[in-house]
């Protein structure tokens, strides 16, 4: 983990619905974290359909 600032370049987009209000879900630990460690994903929340998903967290 070498700290790097949250990446507000992403722009994602809800896969169900398109919308672009979309805010990075907390990470609560247990299963959000095991992705965002093993996977690099990292929990993503759309604003308007309330449809949780998992997004790539850039990684350069
Ligand atoms: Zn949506």
């Amino acid at each position: 983990m070498s700290g790097q600032n949250e990446d507000q370049r992403a722009s994602r987009e809800c896969p169900r619905c398109d919308s672009h209000a979309i805010a990075r879900s907390r990470i609560r630990g247990g299963f959000d974290a095991t992705l965002k460690r093993i996977l690099g994903l990292r929990p993503y929340r759309c604003l308007d359909c309330w449809h949780r998903f998992v997004g790539v967290a850039r990684h350069a």
